[in-house]
């Protein structure tokens, strides 16, 4: 099974739909991409991440667990530190794939909100292939400044 062939169909949030559903398309094809090099031999859980920046730029992590458990990278971090190591800093919109369409973890979003108020997410479940677009503020609502 090549799970680059999958497609993953969202609901946009009806509240905002300001975003650009080609963009969000893209940066699913890039967490899918990227979640199959996920090193994850303790939990199993594979999360892919993509961020895009205003540049147009998309940057891609992946979750890298450690042994010590609390060394794990997520993948939502790992795409921001490519970002700010290319000189970016400005994501505008990222999409998270994983097995059951989970959240960033409230570090994430913490680190993710560094950089943008607001931004729409793609949460995306492989396993079903369904997803949805939720927005940053809505996930971190008075973010620490
Ligand atoms: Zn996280």
């Amino acid at each position: 099974m090549s799970a680059k062939k999958k497609t993953i169909k969202k609901k946009k949030n009806a509240k905002r739909t300001e975003f650009d559903p080609a963009l969000l398309d893209r940066l699913l094809e890039e967490a899918i991409t990227v979640r199959e090099r996920a090193y994850a031999p303790f939990s199993n859980y594979r999360v892919g991440a993509a961020i895009a920046t205003k540049s147009g730029a998309i940057f891609v992590g992946c979750n890298v667990e450690n042994s010590t458990y609390g060394a794990t990278i997520c993948a939502e971090r790992g795409a921001i530190m490519q970002m700010i190591a290319a000189g970016e800093r400005e994501p505008v919109a990222a999409a998270v794939v994983t097995s059951n369409g989970g959240a960033p973890c409230g570090i994430c979003r913490q680190v993710l909100a560094e950089f943008a108020s607001d931004m729409p997410i793609v949460l995306a479940n492989f396993d079903e292939e369904t997803g949805h677009v939720v927005m940053l503020a809505d996930l971190l609502p008075l973010a620490f400044k």
